[in-house]
Protein backbone atom coordinates (compact mmCIF):
# COMPACT_ATOMS: atom_id res chain seq x y z
CA UNK A 1 0.00 0.00 0.00
CA UNK A 2 1.40 3.79 -1.24
CA UNK A 3 2.14 5.97 1.74
CA UNK A 4 -1.13 8.80 1.73
CA UNK A 5 0.65 11.85 1.61
CA UNK A 6 3.19 13.43 -0.95
CA UNK A 7 6.50 12.39 -0.42
CA UNK A 8 7.47 15.74 -0.16
CA UNK A 9 5.59 16.49 2.72
CA UNK A 10 6.46 13.04 4.10
CA UNK A 11 10.07 14.28 3.64
CA UNK A 12 9.72 17.78 5.37
CA UNK A 13 7.62 16.04 8.02
CA UNK A 14 10.11 13.28 9.03
CA UNK A 15 13.27 16.17 9.09
CA UNK A 16 11.20 17.51 11.74
CA UNK A 17 9.45 14.71 13.73
CA UNK A 18 12.97 12.85 13.56
CA UNK A 19 14.73 15.13 15.90
CA UNK A 20 11.92 15.22 18.46
CA UNK A 21 13.09 12.98 21.73
CA UNK A 22 9.80 10.87 21.78
CA UNK A 23 8.44 8.70 19.38
CA UNK A 24 5.59 9.71 16.83
CA UNK A 25 3.89 7.99 14.67
CA UNK A 26 1.47 9.45 11.95
CA UNK A 27 -1.66 7.86 10.62
CA UNK A 28 -3.96 8.01 7.82
CA UNK A 29 -7.95 8.19 9.36
CA UNK A 30 -8.47 4.78 8.02
CA UNK A 31 -5.28 3.86 10.63
CA UNK A 32 -2.41 3.32 7.61
CA UNK A 33 1.04 4.58 8.92
CA UNK A 34 2.33 7.61 6.96
CA UNK A 35 4.98 7.97 9.25
CA UNK A 36 7.04 6.63 12.04
CA UNK A 37 10.38 8.96 12.94
CA UNK A 38 13.27 7.49 14.44
CA UNK A 39 12.38 7.03 18.13
CA UNK A 40 9.39 5.38 17.25
CA UNK A 41 11.23 2.60 14.85
CA UNK A 42 13.37 2.11 18.17
CA UNK A 43 11.12 2.26 20.23
CA UNK A 44 9.36 -0.65 18.46
CA UNK A 45 12.25 -1.90 16.97
CA UNK A 46 10.94 -1.73 13.10
CA UNK A 47 12.40 -0.09 10.35
CA UNK A 48 10.79 3.01 8.81
CA UNK A 49 9.97 0.40 5.50
CA UNK A 50 8.44 -2.38 8.04
CA UNK A 51 6.23 0.30 9.02
CA UNK A 52 5.08 2.58 5.97
CA UNK A 53 1.60 1.78 5.00
CA UNK A 54 1.32 -1.22 7.51
CA UNK A 55 -2.16 -0.87 9.41
CA UNK A 56 -1.02 0.59 13.07
CA UNK A 57 -2.62 -2.70 14.78
CA UNK A 58 0.58 -3.90 14.12
CA UNK A 59 2.29 -1.80 17.07
CA UNK A 60 -1.19 -2.89 19.56
CA UNK A 61 -1.03 -6.35 21.11
CA UNK A 62 -3.85 -8.92 19.34
CA UNK A 63 -6.00 -8.99 22.47
CA UNK A 64 -6.25 -5.32 22.63
CA UNK A 65 -7.13 -4.46 18.95
CA UNK A 66 -10.47 -4.29 19.00
CA UNK A 67 -10.19 -1.78 22.09
CA UNK A 68 -7.63 0.01 20.17
CA UNK A 69 -9.88 0.42 16.77
CA UNK A 70 -12.62 1.83 18.81
CA UNK A 71 -10.32 4.14 20.70
CA UNK A 72 -9.65 5.31 17.06
CA UNK A 73 -13.14 5.72 15.97
CA UNK A 74 -13.93 7.65 19.10
CA UNK A 75 -11.27 9.90 18.14
CA UNK A 76 -11.91 10.46 14.30
CA UNK A 77 -15.57 11.50 15.29
CA UNK A 78 -13.84 14.21 17.75
CA UNK A 79 -10.82 14.91 16.08
CA UNK A 80 -9.04 17.36 18.78
CA UNK A 81 -5.36 17.02 20.92
CA UNK A 82 -5.75 14.58 24.01
CA UNK A 83 -4.18 11.73 25.43
CA UNK A 84 -5.17 8.69 23.95
CA UNK A 85 -7.20 5.98 26.31
CA UNK A 86 -6.74 8.46 29.65
CA UNK A 87 -6.95 6.62 32.92
CA UNK A 88 -6.48 3.21 30.98
CA UNK A 89 -3.22 1.32 30.76
CA UNK A 90 -2.13 1.22 27.34
CA UNK A 91 0.20 -1.61 25.81
CA UNK A 92 2.53 -1.47 22.48
CA UNK A 93 3.66 -4.16 21.13
CA UNK A 94 7.02 -4.68 19.96
CA UNK A 95 8.86 -6.33 16.51
CA UNK A 96 10.03 -9.10 19.00
CA UNK A 97 7.11 -10.42 20.50
CA UNK A 98 7.48 -8.13 23.87
CA UNK A 99 5.13 -5.73 25.05
CA UNK A 100 5.78 -2.13 26.24
CA UNK A 101 3.77 -0.18 28.34
CA UNK A 102 2.76 3.42 26.67
CA UNK A 103 1.39 6.33 26.97
CA UNK A 104 -0.30 8.41 23.86
CA UNK A 105 -1.10 11.42 22.78
CA UNK A 106 -2.79 12.63 19.74
CA UNK A 107 -3.39 15.31 17.68
CA UNK A 108 -5.27 15.98 14.23
CA UNK A 109 -2.75 17.54 11.66
CA UNK A 110 -4.63 18.63 8.42
CA UNK A 111 -2.69 19.21 5.27
CA UNK A 112 -3.64 19.07 1.85
CA UNK A 113 -3.99 15.56 1.67
CA UNK A 114 -6.54 15.66 4.37
CA UNK A 115 -6.65 15.22 8.44
CA UNK A 116 -4.25 12.80 10.01
CA UNK A 117 -3.58 11.89 13.07
CA UNK A 118 -0.43 12.29 15.48
CA UNK A 119 0.48 10.04 17.91
CA UNK A 120 2.92 11.01 20.48
CA UNK A 121 4.41 8.21 22.01
CA UNK A 122 6.18 7.68 25.67
CA UNK A 123 7.42 4.32 27.17
CA UNK A 124 6.11 4.46 30.89
CA UNK A 125 8.10 0.93 31.35
CA UNK A 126 10.77 2.57 33.84
CA UNK A 127 7.59 4.91 35.09
CA UNK A 128 5.74 1.77 35.97
CA UNK A 129 8.52 0.05 37.55
CA UNK A 130 9.16 2.79 39.89
CA UNK A 131 5.65 2.25 40.70
CA UNK A 132 5.00 -1.17 41.18
CA UNK A 133 7.76 -0.24 43.60
CA UNK A 134 6.89 2.03 45.53
CA UNK A 135 3.44 -0.04 45.49
CA UNK A 136 5.35 -2.96 47.11
CA UNK A 137 7.60 -0.86 49.39
CA UNK A 138 4.08 0.24 50.69
CA UNK A 139 2.32 -2.91 50.78
CA UNK A 140 4.99 -4.40 52.60
CA UNK A 141 5.73 -1.51 55.21
CA UNK A 142 5.05 -2.91 58.84
CA UNK A 143 3.10 -0.03 59.48
CA UNK A 144 -0.49 1.06 58.00
CA UNK A 145 -0.21 3.08 55.39
CA UNK A 146 -2.88 4.87 52.76
CA UNK A 147 -3.11 7.12 50.20
CA UNK A 148 -5.79 9.12 49.53
CA UNK A 149 -6.47 11.74 46.30
CA UNK A 150 -7.54 15.71 46.82
CA UNK A 151 -11.32 14.90 47.46
CA UNK A 152 -10.05 12.28 50.27
CA UNK A 153 -10.83 9.41 48.41
CA UNK A 154 -8.84 6.55 49.30
CA UNK A 155 -6.59 5.44 46.44
CA UNK A 156 -3.87 2.92 47.85
CA UNK A 157 -3.83 0.93 50.95
CA UNK A 158 -1.94 -1.73 52.13
CA UNK A 159 -1.88 -5.00 54.53
CA UNK A 160 -1.21 -3.90 57.35
CA UNK A 161 -3.84 -1.27 57.31
CA UNK A 162 -6.33 -3.89 56.22
CA UNK A 163 -5.69 -5.57 59.16
CA UNK A 164 -5.13 -2.97 61.52
CA UNK A 165 -8.85 -1.83 60.64
CA UNK A 166 -10.41 -4.72 59.42
CA UNK A 167 -11.16 -4.10 56.37
CA UNK A 168 -10.23 -5.76 52.71
CA UNK A 169 -9.07 -3.14 50.84
CA UNK A 170 -12.00 -3.61 48.01
CA UNK A 171 -13.79 -2.26 50.84
CA UNK A 172 -11.89 0.93 51.09
CA UNK A 173 -10.42 2.04 47.34
CA UNK A 174 -12.82 5.11 46.19
CA UNK A 175 -14.22 5.67 50.00
CA UNK A 176 -13.33 8.62 51.70
CA UNK A 177 -10.77 8.41 54.51
CA UNK A 178 -13.47 9.80 56.66
CA UNK A 179 -15.03 6.07 56.92
CA UNK A 180 -11.63 5.04 59.04
CA UNK A 181 -12.49 7.86 62.12
CA UNK A 182 -14.95 8.26 64.50
CA UNK A 183 -17.62 10.54 63.63
CA UNK A 184 -16.44 13.26 66.20
CA UNK A 185 -13.30 13.85 64.13
CA UNK A 186 -15.04 13.08 60.72
CA UNK A 187 -16.94 16.30 60.80
CA UNK A 188 -14.04 18.92 60.70
CA UNK A 189 -11.46 16.29 59.12
CA UNK A 190 -12.46 17.52 55.82
CA UNK A 191 -11.74 21.27 56.13
CA UNK A 192 -8.26 20.01 58.13
CA UNK A 193 -7.66 18.43 55.04
CA UNK A 194 -8.19 21.16 52.72
CA UNK A 195 -6.29 23.02 55.01
CA UNK A 196 -3.19 20.62 54.60
CA UNK A 197 -3.45 20.57 50.84
CA UNK A 198 -2.33 24.14 51.10
CA UNK A 199 0.44 23.61 52.35
CA UNK A 200 1.31 20.04 52.21
CA UNK A 201 4.49 19.19 53.95
CA UNK A 202 5.99 15.85 55.78
CA UNK A 203 4.42 15.86 59.10
CA UNK A 204 2.88 14.57 61.85
CA UNK A 205 -1.13 15.35 62.45
CA UNK A 206 -3.40 16.76 64.80
CA UNK A 207 -0.05 17.46 67.30
CA UNK A 208 -1.18 17.67 70.76
CA UNK A 209 -4.69 16.21 69.90
CA UNK A 210 -5.79 12.46 71.30
CA UNK A 211 -6.93 10.94 67.70
CA UNK A 212 -8.79 7.41 67.23
CA UNK A 213 -9.02 5.36 64.53
CA UNK A 214 -12.49 3.63 63.88
CA UNK A 215 -12.45 0.14 62.99
CA UNK A 216 -14.57 -1.69 61.06
CA UNK A 217 -16.60 -3.60 64.18
CA UNK A 218 -17.20 0.07 65.30
CA UNK A 219 -14.48 -0.16 67.88
CA UNK A 220 -11.84 2.93 68.46
CA UNK A 221 -8.32 2.87 69.38
CA UNK A 222 -5.81 5.60 70.14
CA UNK A 223 -3.89 6.35 66.66
CA UNK A 224 -0.69 8.65 65.49
CA UNK A 225 -1.07 9.56 62.18
CA UNK A 226 2.37 10.96 59.77
CA UNK A 227 1.71 12.60 56.24
CA UNK A 228 3.35 13.27 53.46
CA UNK A 229 2.64 14.78 50.51
CA UNK A 230 3.23 13.17 46.86
CA UNK A 231 3.08 15.02 43.48
CA UNK A 232 2.27 12.70 40.79
CA UNK A 233 0.12 13.11 37.48
CA UNK A 234 -2.68 12.75 39.05
CA UNK A 235 -2.19 15.60 41.00
CA UNK A 236 -1.40 15.93 44.78
CA UNK A 237 -1.91 12.56 46.46
CA UNK A 238 -1.21 12.59 50.39
CA UNK A 239 -0.05 9.09 52.15
CA UNK A 240 -0.24 8.68 55.62
CA UNK A 241 1.28 6.41 57.74
CA UNK A 242 -0.95 5.30 60.98
CA UNK A 243 0.28 3.37 64.25
CA UNK A 244 -1.89 1.90 66.82
CA UNK A 245 -0.62 3.34 70.22
CA UNK A 246 -2.82 1.91 71.99
CA UNK A 247 0.19 -0.21 74.04
CA UNK A 248 1.42 2.48 74.66
CA UNK A 249 -1.25 4.35 75.98
CA UNK A 250 -1.62 1.90 78.29
CA UNK A 251 2.02 2.11 78.83
CA UNK A 252 1.21 5.59 79.96
CA UNK A 253 -1.56 4.69 81.82
CA UNK A 254 -0.38 2.36 84.00
CA UNK A 255 3.01 4.57 84.14
CA UNK A 256 1.27 7.67 85.46
CA UNK A 257 -0.95 5.39 88.02
CA UNK A 258 2.21 4.24 89.57
CA UNK A 259 3.46 7.60 89.74
CA UNK A 260 0.61 8.59 91.31
CA UNK A 261 0.82 5.76 93.97
CA UNK A 262 4.27 6.74 94.47
CA UNK A 263 3.72 10.24 95.00
CA UNK A 264 0.23 9.12 97.52
CA UNK A 265 2.97 7.13 99.40
CA UNK A 266 5.83 9.65 99.87
CA UNK A 267 2.64 11.76 101.01
CA UNK A 268 1.74 9.59 103.50
CA UNK A 269 5.56 9.13 104.44
CA UNK A 270 5.62 12.56 104.56
CA UNK A 271 2.52 12.41 106.90
CA UNK A 272 3.94 9.34 109.19
CA UNK A 273 6.73 11.75 109.38
CA UNK A 274 5.18 14.80 110.61
CA UNK A 275 2.57 12.75 112.78
CA UNK A 276 5.16 11.15 114.79
CA UNK A 277 7.05 13.86 115.17
CA UNK A 278 4.07 17.03 115.41
CA UNK A 279 1.31 14.78 116.74
CA UNK A 280 3.67 12.13 119.27
CA UNK A 281 5.54 15.22 121.39
CA UNK A 282 2.58 16.93 122.75
CA UNK A 283 0.51 13.81 122.59
CA UNK A 284 2.91 12.42 125.49
CA UNK A 285 3.01 15.85 127.22
CA UNK A 286 -0.98 15.37 127.51
CA UNK A 287 -0.45 12.29 129.21
CA UNK A 288 2.62 12.77 131.30
CA UNK A 289 0.63 16.40 132.60
CA UNK A 290 -2.30 14.52 132.94
CA UNK A 291 -1.02 11.97 135.13
CA UNK A 292 1.18 14.43 137.29
CA UNK A 293 -2.22 15.98 138.03
CA UNK A 294 -3.60 13.24 139.21
CA UNK A 295 -0.68 12.35 141.18
CA UNK A 296 -0.47 15.91 142.58
CA UNK A 297 -4.15 16.05 143.85
CA UNK A 298 -4.54 12.38 144.35
CA UNK A 299 -5.87 13.50 147.84
CA UNK A 300 -8.24 16.15 146.84
CA UNK A 301 -9.88 14.81 143.56
CA UNK A 302 -13.25 12.72 143.61
CA UNK A 303 -13.61 9.21 142.47
CA UNK A 304 -14.78 10.97 139.78
CA UNK A 305 -12.27 13.16 138.61
CA UNK A 306 -9.68 10.42 138.98
CA UNK A 307 -11.39 8.36 136.58
CA UNK A 308 -11.44 10.68 134.07
CA UNK A 309 -7.81 11.33 134.70
CA UNK A 310 -7.26 7.74 133.63
CA UNK A 311 -9.80 7.42 130.61
CA UNK A 312 -7.26 10.88 129.37
CA UNK A 313 -4.53 9.27 129.73
CA UNK A 314 -5.66 5.97 128.18
CA UNK A 315 -7.38 7.48 125.16
CA UNK A 316 -3.82 9.42 124.88
CA UNK A 317 -1.96 6.19 124.61
CA UNK A 318 -4.33 4.40 122.36
CA UNK A 319 -3.39 7.43 120.06
CA UNK A 320 -0.11 7.20 120.11
CA UNK A 321 -0.49 3.06 119.18
CA UNK A 322 -2.63 4.51 116.13
CA UNK A 323 0.08 6.69 115.23
CA UNK A 324 2.79 3.90 115.59
CA UNK A 325 0.85 1.77 113.84
CA UNK A 326 0.46 4.36 111.06
CA UNK A 327 3.78 5.17 110.93
CA UNK A 328 4.60 1.59 110.58
CA UNK A 329 2.33 1.38 107.26
CA UNK A 330 3.78 4.03 106.11
CA UNK A 331 7.42 2.33 106.69
CA UNK A 332 6.92 -0.53 104.62
CA UNK A 333 7.53 1.87 101.89
CA UNK A 334 10.40 3.53 102.63
CA UNK A 335 13.10 3.39 99.95
CA UNK A 336 15.41 2.10 103.29
CA UNK A 337 14.35 -1.25 103.32
CA UNK A 338 16.80 -3.37 101.61
CA UNK A 339 15.85 -7.11 100.47
CA UNK A 340 18.30 -9.77 101.74
CA UNK A 341 18.38 -13.54 102.66
CA UNK A 342 16.46 -13.63 105.94
CA UNK A 343 15.66 -16.85 108.17
CA UNK A 344 12.25 -16.84 109.63
CA UNK A 345 13.57 -19.21 112.50
CA UNK A 346 15.01 -15.80 113.15
CA UNK A 347 12.28 -13.59 112.57
CA UNK A 348 9.71 -16.11 114.49
CA UNK A 349 12.23 -15.99 117.90
CA UNK A 350 12.36 -11.85 117.22
CA UNK A 351 8.68 -11.59 117.85
CA UNK A 352 8.38 -13.54 120.38
CA UNK A 353 10.85 -11.97 122.25
CA UNK A 354 9.30 -8.74 121.72
CA UNK A 355 5.78 -10.33 122.98
CA UNK A 356 7.36 -12.25 125.85
CA UNK A 357 5.38 -9.69 128.30
CA UNK A 358 2.15 -10.78 126.59
CA UNK A 359 3.05 -14.42 126.75
CA UNK A 360 3.62 -14.70 130.32
CA UNK A 361 0.99 -12.37 131.45
CA UNK A 362 -1.32 -14.91 129.48
CA UNK A 363 0.38 -18.11 129.90
CA UNK A 364 0.62 -18.42 125.68
CA UNK A 365 2.42 -21.48 124.08
CA UNK A 366 4.06 -20.45 121.37
CA UNK A 367 5.56 -23.30 118.82
CA UNK A 368 7.03 -22.99 114.71
CA UNK A 369 7.84 -26.03 112.61
CA UNK A 370 10.70 -25.72 110.38
CA UNK A 371 10.69 -22.15 108.67
CA UNK A 372 12.42 -21.65 105.45
CA UNK A 373 15.36 -18.21 104.81
CA UNK A 374 13.17 -16.25 102.14
CA UNK A 375 14.14 -13.07 100.48
CA UNK A 376 13.02 -10.43 102.50
CA UNK A 377 13.09 -7.13 104.41
CA UNK A 378 14.11 -8.45 108.03
CA UNK A 379 12.15 -5.52 109.94
CA UNK A 380 9.24 -6.12 107.92
CA UNK A 381 9.14 -10.02 108.38
CA UNK A 382 9.41 -9.21 111.88
CA UNK A 383 6.58 -6.67 112.17
CA UNK A 384 4.25 -9.15 110.10
CA UNK A 385 4.83 -11.92 112.55
CA UNK A 386 4.70 -9.75 115.55
CA UNK A 387 1.33 -8.29 114.21
CA UNK A 388 -0.12 -11.78 113.04
CA UNK A 389 1.24 -13.83 117.23
CA UNK A 390 -0.09 -10.48 118.84
CA UNK A 391 -3.42 -10.88 117.65
CA UNK A 392 -3.28 -14.70 118.28
CA UNK A 393 -2.84 -13.78 121.34
CA UNK A 394 -4.95 -10.67 121.66
CA UNK A 395 -7.93 -12.25 120.50
CA UNK A 396 -7.77 -15.55 122.53
CA UNK A 397 -11.02 -17.50 124.04
CA UNK A 398 -11.63 -19.21 127.31
CA UNK A 399 -7.99 -21.25 126.93
CA UNK A 400 -4.82 -20.30 127.61
CA UNK A 401 -3.61 -19.05 123.83
CA UNK A 402 -1.87 -21.75 121.76
CA UNK A 403 0.08 -20.22 118.42
CA UNK A 404 1.62 -22.50 116.01
CA UNK A 405 3.37 -20.90 113.01
CA UNK A 406 4.62 -22.87 110.26
CA UNK A 407 5.46 -23.06 106.41
CA UNK A 408 4.81 -25.42 103.49
CA UNK A 409 6.09 -25.30 100.08
CA UNK A 410 3.72 -24.34 97.20
CA UNK A 411 5.73 -24.30 93.50
CA UNK A 412 7.96 -21.39 94.07
CA UNK A 413 6.67 -19.77 96.74
CA UNK A 414 6.61 -20.70 100.80
CA UNK A 415 2.89 -20.57 102.15
CA UNK A 416 3.32 -19.70 105.93
CA UNK A 417 0.61 -19.85 108.66
CA UNK A 418 -0.24 -18.54 111.69
CA UNK A 419 -2.83 -20.64 113.52
CA UNK A 420 -4.56 -19.98 116.94
CA UNK A 421 -6.95 -21.29 119.41
CA UNK A 422 -8.58 -17.82 119.78
CA UNK A 423 -11.93 -16.42 119.58
CA UNK A 424 -11.84 -16.71 115.46
CA UNK A 425 -13.54 -14.97 113.02
CA UNK A 426 -17.06 -15.30 110.68
CA UNK A 427 -16.76 -15.83 106.96
CA UNK A 428 -18.31 -12.28 105.99
CA UNK A 429 -15.71 -10.62 107.86
CA UNK A 430 -12.13 -12.56 106.16
CA UNK A 431 -11.41 -10.02 103.45
CA UNK A 432 -12.25 -6.54 104.85
CA UNK A 433 -10.44 -7.37 108.12
CA UNK A 434 -7.20 -6.88 105.83
CA UNK A 435 -8.18 -3.21 105.01
CA UNK A 436 -7.33 -0.01 107.17
CA UNK A 437 -9.16 0.43 110.39
CA UNK A 438 -11.37 -2.41 110.47
CA UNK A 439 -12.25 -3.71 113.70
CA UNK A 440 -14.64 -6.83 114.55
CA UNK A 441 -14.82 -7.00 118.24
CA UNK A 442 -15.29 -5.02 120.96
CA UNK A 443 -12.91 -2.42 121.88
CA UNK A 444 -13.24 -2.34 125.48
CA UNK A 445 -12.26 -5.57 125.63
CA UNK A 446 -9.48 -5.41 123.07
CA UNK A 447 -8.17 -2.32 122.24
CA UNK A 448 -6.81 -2.32 118.40
CA UNK A 449 -6.40 0.63 116.26
CA UNK A 450 -7.48 -1.86 113.30
CA UNK A 451 -4.33 -1.13 111.25
CA UNK A 452 -2.14 -4.55 112.24
CA UNK A 453 -3.68 -6.13 109.59
CA UNK A 454 -3.96 -3.78 106.77
CA UNK A 455 0.16 -3.38 107.52
CA UNK A 456 0.66 -7.38 107.49
CA UNK A 457 -1.34 -7.44 104.10
CA UNK A 458 1.02 -4.40 103.04
CA UNK A 459 4.38 -6.16 103.66
CA UNK A 460 3.35 -9.18 102.33
CA UNK A 461 2.27 -7.70 99.32
CA UNK A 462 5.57 -5.83 99.02
CA UNK A 463 7.21 -9.53 99.23
CA UNK A 464 4.95 -10.11 96.07
CA UNK A 465 3.10 -12.62 97.99
CA UNK A 466 -0.91 -12.37 99.48
CA UNK A 467 -2.07 -13.23 102.80
CA UNK A 468 -5.54 -14.58 103.78
CA UNK A 469 -7.33 -16.15 106.99
CA UNK A 470 -9.07 -19.51 107.24
CA UNK A 471 -11.51 -18.94 110.61
CA UNK A 472 -14.77 -19.94 111.87
CA UNK A 473 -16.18 -17.82 115.35
CA UNK A 474 -14.98 -20.25 118.04
CA UNK A 475 -12.86 -22.30 116.59
CA UNK A 476 -9.42 -20.00 116.09
CA UNK A 477 -7.86 -18.72 113.12
CA UNK A 478 -5.42 -19.71 110.87
CA UNK A 479 -3.62 -16.97 109.12
CA UNK A 480 -1.97 -17.73 105.86
CA UNK A 481 0.65 -15.60 103.50
CA UNK A 482 2.74 -16.52 100.90
CA UNK A 483 6.64 -15.10 99.76
CA UNK A 484 8.66 -16.22 97.89
CA UNK A 485 11.91 -18.48 98.67
CA UNK A 486 15.36 -16.73 98.97
CA UNK A 487 18.33 -17.83 96.74
P1 LIG B 1 -6.44 -4.37 115.62
O1 LIG B 1 -5.51 -3.24 115.92
O2 LIG B 1 -7.86 -4.05 115.88
O3 LIG B 1 -6.00 -5.68 116.16
P2 LIG B 1 -5.95 -5.60 113.05
O4 LIG B 1 -5.90 -4.98 111.69
O5 LIG B 1 -4.74 -6.31 113.51
O6 LIG B 1 -6.39 -4.45 114.02
O7 LIG B 1 -7.16 -6.62 113.07
C1 LIG B 1 -8.42 -6.24 112.57
C2 LIG B 1 -9.51 -7.00 113.26
O8 LIG B 1 -9.49 -8.38 112.89
C3 LIG B 1 -9.34 -7.00 114.77
O9 LIG B 1 -9.96 -5.85 115.31
C4 LIG B 1 -10.03 -8.27 115.18
O10 LIG B 1 -11.40 -8.03 115.31
C5 LIG B 1 -9.83 -9.20 114.01
N1 LIG B 1 -8.72 -10.16 114.22
C6 LIG B 1 -7.43 -10.02 113.86
N2 LIG B 1 -6.69 -11.10 114.19
C7 LIG B 1 -7.54 -11.96 114.79
C8 LIG B 1 -7.41 -13.29 115.36
N3 LIG B 1 -6.22 -13.95 115.38
N4 LIG B 1 -8.51 -13.86 115.87
C9 LIG B 1 -9.70 -13.23 115.86
N5 LIG B 1 -9.89 -12.00 115.34
C10 LIG B 1 -8.83 -11.37 114.81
Amino acid sequence: MAPAISATTAEQLTAIIDSVPTAVIMADQGGAIVLANLQAQRLFGYSSAELLGESIDMLVPQSLRAQHRELRAHFARDPRERPMGKGRDLIGLRKDGTDIPIEIGLNPVTTAEGVFVVSAIVDISERKRLEARFRATIESAPIAMLMIDQAGAIVLVNAELERLFGYDRGELLGRKVEVLMPGRFGAAHPGLRSQYLGSPEARRMGAGRDLFGLRKDGSEFPVEVGLNPVRTDEGQLVISAIADISEREQTKTLRLAVEALERSNLELQRFAHVASHDLQTPMRSIASFVELLGIRYADKLDAQAQDWIRRVVESVKQLQTLVDDLLEYARVDSPAQRFEPVPLRDVFAHAVLLLDATVRETGAELSCGELPVVMGARSQLVQLLLNLIGNALKYRGADPPRVHVFAEREGDQWRFAVRDNGIGIAARHHERIFEMFQRLHDQGEYPGTGIGLAVCRHVVQRHGGRIWVESEPGRGSVFFFTIAEGP
